[in-house]
């Protein structure tokens, strides 16, 4: 069995999320084209110029390390990443959004405790430099995820809740399922979301499925009813 020191994994783990964030600049402008929510598509649209900052930190923190930065496949990342795709494929509307709001805090719930690790190990091994380099990153990723969280609770959460069509039960309850589980995955951040977003002051008629921002994207309940029956085949009775 190997022997490998502190900075060897240092170096491996760094190679890893090297990998993981080029996968996530691919990833993230799918998601951002997939939701129908403009706050959110911003968001991920944001997150993908950060990722690309990040990716600008590793390389130079493989600089100070006197090394060239190498890829090795994070896989780690590459699982959370196929669920997202999974959930674009099965899901639409607001309660993709929901899901998607989900998986993408799954992932910097992941770079958190990685960053969090290459802080450490840098710091053990003296290279205060580099540690301050991953501590920016680190810093990045937990304000993605409070601002996830935040969008989930002010916005998509209660669209889900609502339902995307009255009277469809299946959708409702589908939309009420996603709507607990992101509950769950924002119960720890929930101290950033202003009270008043869940306070009521905005007018029900916010179901209206669709923002006005959504342009050509818009489908209508009837296409997405069809859209759903079809690939869900019998089940709907
Ligand atoms: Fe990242
Ligand atoms: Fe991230």
């Amino acid at each position: 069995m190997a022997r490998e020191s502190l900075d060897d994994l240092l170096r491996q783990e760094m190679q890893d999320i090297l990998d993981g964030e080029t996968q996530l600049t691919k990833a993230l402008p799918r998601m951002a084209k997939a939701v129908e929510s403009s706050q959110l598509r911003a968001a991920f649209e944001q997150h993908l110029r950060e990722t690309e900052g990040q990716i600008e930190r590793l390389n130079e923190a493989f600089e100070l390390l006197d090394e060239s930065p190498r890829r090795k496949t994070c896989h780690g990342i590459k699982g959370l990443v196929d669920e997202a795709k999974e959930l674009m494929e099965e899901l639409e509307g607001s309660v993709l959004d929901a899901a998607l709001i989900g998986a993408a805090q799954k992932v910097e719930h992941y770079e958190i405790a990685t960053y969090g690790t290459l802080r450490t190990f840098a710091t053990m091994l003296g290279k205060r430099d580099v540690a301050n380099l991953f501590e920016a990153t680190l810093n990045e990723e937990k304000a993605t995820d409070e601002k996830l969280t935040t969008v989930a609770e002010s916005m998509v959460n209660r669209q889900a809740a609502a339902g995307e069509d009255e009277g469809d039960e299946e959708s409702e309850s589908i939309a009420s399922r996603a709507a607990r589980t992101m509950g769950a995955a924002a119960g720890r951040a929930s101290a950033f979301v202003r009270p008043a977003a869940n306070s009521g002051g905005r007018s029900r008629s916010s179901r209206g499925r669709k923002g006005s921002s959504s342009g050509s994207r818009s489908r209508s309940s009837s296409q997405s009813r069809s859209r759903s029956s079809s690939s869900r085949g019998s089940r709907k009775k």
